[in-house]
């Protein structure tokens, strides 16, 4: 095993992008995986190929569309709408069942024939969804089956897993990537790469966490003057 090197499940957005950067500090060499899994917006496979390239790391893509057509969910069938509210008592419509479980399996078995153990994702507990596959009792429960069902030691790492949007913000600061993560990125649910749409449940997030981390770091800097 090549404990030097990690694996990033890489979708082009605010928060794996984080997590690239945060494994490139982190790791002596990384390389990133991304999904075509009959996403709507195939252009964010574009982009983080482009975010890969500029960020000097390995990338790749495998092709797990089958996915999109298991259940019905509106990022990746054109005929639903989105919901913009989180709907009471239940998910959005935005929940892709088993995503991370597939993303990450492929991702494990991908990484094994490589020798590679360490796999990084970008998921979090605290965003404003709680999709079960972003928790962290799944995340450890699957790193725990992926160890027994190929005997390897995998370790699982979610830099993001107790960060708000804002504190995802301050460590992509941290990292002196915020412009990149800010500009480059594309996170939003229809598609508009940096900024997005505005309006989307993702853009919402991601915008709301942006004004408060740079309110905060604002603040800071004028108590230091
Ligand atoms: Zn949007």
């Amino acid at each position: 095993m090549n404990k030097e090197t990690a694996l990033v499940v890489f979708s082009g957005g605010q928060d794996s992008t984080t997590c690239l950067f945060w494994a490139k500090q982190t790791f002596k060499q990384v390389h990133t995986l991304s999904f075509l899994y009959g996403q709507k917006h195939q252009k964010e496979v574009e982009l983080a190929a482009a975010i890969a390239r500029r960020a000097d790391v390995g990338f790749d893509t495998m092709d797990i569309s089958f996915i999109g057509s298991l259940g019905h969910n509106s990022l990746t069938d054109p005929t639903i709408a989105m919901d913009e509210q989180q709907p009471h008592g239940s998910y959005p419509n935005t929940f892709v069942p088993g995503r991370n479980l597939f993303f990450l399996s492929i991702a494990a078995v991908y990484a094994r024939e490589r020798g590679i153990n360490h796999i990084v994702t970008g998921v979090s507990q605290t965003d404003f969804s709680g999709y079960p596959d972003c928790r962290d009792a799944f995340i450890k429960s699957l790193n725990v089956t992926l160890n027994l069902a190929m005997d390897e030691q995998f370790v699982v790492h979610t830099p993001l897993m107790w960060l708000d949007k804002a504190e995802t913000w301050a460590l992509a600061d941290s990292l002196g990537v915020l412009d990149v993560v800010r500009n480059d990125t594309l996170t939003c649910y229809n598609g508009i790469p940096g900024d997005g749409c505005g309006h989307c449940p993702a853009c919402k997030l991601r915008r709301e966490g942006l004004e408060k981390y740079l309110k905060i770091k604002e603040a800071k800097e004028s108590s230091e003057k």
